[in-house]
């Protein structure tokens, strides 16, 4: 038997949906120019692999290291862009000055690993502005960061920079000054270590990521599989052949911006660069009208995205006398915590039934009944039913999953005093908390938490202004 009734009105269904497509064009092709490395002929990507040396034989000679360093750092020194983390890196000379410098392109390396610049920019500053330090931020709370971090994905980074934060705040000896030291602070991996190494405390130490990746694979026509992992060894061997022993940190950024800026991954702008005479891509796909730069690296085969479902109940409790405006401030909305392992762990969302398929609305109703009486941990005669409505459905996209979400609003009106209907909600099965809506307005939610709240807002001014 449902424990909640079970009808659903008829009203409009909002429908959302993300997609990802990523546009593909040719590109200008070089002209004429002798190859610098590679083969003399290469007709065709399907003979390209019998004709290009063997990834293991591929290396850069001092003299073609010497030049791209060279071109790379001057174009840099002209083009790289103003960024916040960019800024305080060309001031600071002194010793401590190198820890803070540390602390800025730590933080600006996680961010940049979840989205693109101009966004990392305003969230940079406002993290900077609320921990300047290192100090301040091993003195935050994980709510906090994460409210911070609310918008960015794979919350995991931003708690690993809090526990990172501690652990050299708690150890007195200032920020570790070596990839080797770095590599054993939670969540620095090989890639943020070379980073912050380089850039902040001049260690000779090469940076690979896509960037770098893909502006390597083009300087050497490299067409394996960039996914594999003999591959990516190879790809550090051929940075750190070309990492520039006076200006290791500038070198690596020069290298990343490049690949950022001008050898983009489907519209590169080969006129302009400035390692184009050291380019083998460009050599090739001049003699060669079959082949364009962009053939380089080769396109890892996408995994296919698991298909996962949920049904997500936003519980309104009302407080009030007789109101139908959810807006006042005495209702409140019910958050869950999600479990601290696992996806978006510890953060808070409207509570949720995880579904085996696609399910009609029976079921889904079903899921959230029992999902609801885990939740809740008491049963009908604490509350009466105002309202329940499905109000549509949308997609979230994560990284390997591609979820579908059901909404549903459901109001309710206590008939129990509020301390005893507190006092039942079990707390054993979740952490759990009422907010109103303003704190929900302000509270740092992720992407689709936020997404169902403003469904719920848009279907709420629908009923207010009536047919
Ligand atoms: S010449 Fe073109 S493909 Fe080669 S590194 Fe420069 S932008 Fe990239």
């Amino acid at each position: 038997m449902n424990f909640f009734p079970t009808h659903i009105s008829s009203s409009p269904r909002m429908t959302m949906s993300e997609t990802q497509a990523v546009p593909r064009k040719r590109v200008r092709r070089a002209p004429e120019q002798s190859p610098v490395v590679g083969p003399a002929k290469l007709p065709s990507l399907s003979r390209r692999d019998t004709d290009t040396p063997d990834i293991e034989d591929l290396c850069f000679t001092r003299e073609e290291a010497a030049a791209v360093r060279e071109s790379l750092l001057l174009w840099y020194d002209v083009n790289k862009r103003d960024l916040p983390w960019r800024r305080k890196a060309e001031v600071v000379e002194e010793e401590d000055c190198a820890d803070k410098r540390a602390y800025g392109v730590w933080v600006s390396e996680v961010m940049l690993q979840q989205t693109r610049v101009r966004t990392v920019v305003d969230y940079y500053r406002r993290w900077m502005a609320r921990w300047p330090s290192l100090e301040l931020l091993a003195s935050a709370s994980v709510e906090e960061v994460n409210e911070m971090w609310a918008g960015l994905g794979y919350y995991r980074r931003a708690r690993f920079l809090l526990e990172g934060a501690k652990m050299i705040s708690s150890s007195g000896e200032g920020f570790p000054r070596t990839v080797a030291a770095l590599r054993k602070v939670p969540g620095i991996g090989d890639y943020t270590a070379g980073a912050i190494a380089s850039i902040a405390f001049n260690e000779v130490v090469p940076v690979v990521d896509g960037n770098v990746m893909r502006v390597i694979a083009r300087l050497k026509a490299i067409t394996a599989n960039p996914k594999e992992s003999s591959t990516v060894k190879k790809f550090w061997k051929l940075a750190s052949e070309l990492v520039d022993s006076i200006r290791p940190g500038d070198f690596n950024q020069s290298l990343m911006e490049l690949g950022a800026t001008v050898c983009t991954p489907v519209n590169p702008n080969c006129c302009t660069c400035p390692v184009s005479s050291q380019c083998s891509a460009f050599s090739i796909s001049g003699r060669d009208e079959s082949v364009t730069v962009t053939d380089y690296p080769m396109k890892a085969v996408k995994s296919k995205q698991r298909e996962e479902f949920s049904a997500v109940s936003v519980v309104e409790i009302l407080r009030g006398h007789n109101s139908c405006d959810a807006m006042k401030p005495e209702s409140g909305y019910l958050l869950v915590k999600r479990p601290e392992g696992g996806l978006l762990a510890g953060l808070w969302e409207f509570p949720s039934a995880t579904l085996k398929k696609d399910s009609g609305s029976a079921i889904r109703k079903k899921a959230v009944d029992r999902r609801l009486r885990e939740v809740f941990g008491l049963d009908s005669r604490a509350f009466s039913i105002v309202s329940r409505e499905e109000i549509g459905d949308f997609v979230h996209i994560f990284t390997h999953i591609r979820l579908k979400i059901w909404v549903e609003y459901l109001v309710l009106r206590l008939k129990v005093d509020e301390e005893a209907f507190f006092s039942r909600l079990n707390e054993d099965v979740a952490t759990l908390k009422v907010v109103n809506n303003e704190a929900l307005s302000t509270m740092g939610l992720t992407s689709g938490v936020k997404k169902v709240y403003s469904m719920v807002q848009k279907f709420k001014q629908n009923i207010c202004r009536g047919p």
